[in-house]
């Protein structure tokens, strides 16, 4: 059993015209096994969060604290992150020139591990992935991202989730430009995940479309840096009946 505990998080970024705070005062408590979809409009500082929990040096925290079972994440380098349990996709995922996919997922699963898989087995848990996850087999001799499209990169990002077996994973708009089939096979990838090694996820999303694959147990509205408002999955339907007007609205009051 694992808990990944945010609370009262204030962070901000550096502008021209000085410090801007972004993430004002958020909490949440994600266990394993639970699946928590944040929902917000455009702006609202849903990647803020997600790059904050990641470690981008961007971002500065000014308040709060983000923990893994009791461990402070915010005092962790991005790579103790990964090992420290927390697997982070980001919206933008970068290319990594000159190294094939088989050599990255390789070298990042013993990194994470500590101790390199193996060989015979880590192959077959490779192959068996990318079969579940449509990714033709010719992708473990590319270069990671080189190339690839949206969907592509989405796949492979889920595909590395299912293999380094995190137990907090935060998914950053995981569904935008997907395909209805590509959404289909990510959702299963997060379902296989949240079901075989009780990951639990935070799942940021703009649409509520990928929540008819992916089933939350809790909706967090995220507006203006904050969690404005808390439920379970029909909090989103009624965000899908009446948009975030009325969240945003109480913002503005
Ligand atoms: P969301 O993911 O909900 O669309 P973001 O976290 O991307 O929101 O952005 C929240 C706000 O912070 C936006 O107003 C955005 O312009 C601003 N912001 C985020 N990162 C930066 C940055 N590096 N420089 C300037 N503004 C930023
Ligand atoms: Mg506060
Ligand atoms: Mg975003």
């Amino acid at each position: 059993m694992s808990t990944l505990e945010i609370k009262d998080l204030h962070a901000q970024i550096e502008t021209e015209n000085g410090p801007k705070e972004i993430l004002k005062g958020v909490s949440l408590t994600i266990n394993s096994g639970e699946i928590h979809a944040i929902m917000g409009p455009n702006g609202s500082g849903k990647s803020t969060l997600a790059s904050t929990i990641a470690g981008h040096p961007a971002y500065e925290v000014t308040s709060g604290s983000i923990t893994l079972d009791g461990e402070d994440v915010l005092e962790m380098e991005v790579d103790e992150r990964a090992r420290a349990g927390l697997f982070l996709a980001m919206q933008y995922p970068v290319e990594v020139p000159g190294v094939t996919m088989t050599n990255f997922l390789r070298t990042a699963k013993t990194a994470i591990d500590g101790e390199a898989p193996k060989l015979r087995t880590w192959t077959k848990e490779v192959r068996e992935a990318m079969e579940k996850l449509k990714i033709d087999a010719e992708f473990a001799n590319r270069n990671v991202n080189e190339g690839f499209s949206g969907g592509e990169k989405k796949r492979v990002e889920i595909l590395q989730m299912e293999l380094f077996k995190p137990k907090v994973a935060v998914l950053d708009e995981t569904d935008s430009g997907l395909d209805i089939d590509a959404l289909r096979v990510v959702s299963e990838g997060v379902n296989r995940a949240h079901e075989a090694n009780g990951m639990g996820t935070l799942l940021i999303t703009h649409y509520t479309r990928i929540l008819n694959y992916i089933k939350p147990d809790v909706v967090h509205v995220f507006v203006d840096g904050q969690v404005a408002e808390q439920g379970g999955p029909e909090l989103a339907d009624e965000l899908e009946a009446d948009g975030y007007d009325r969240f945003l609205n109480a913002v503005r009051a």
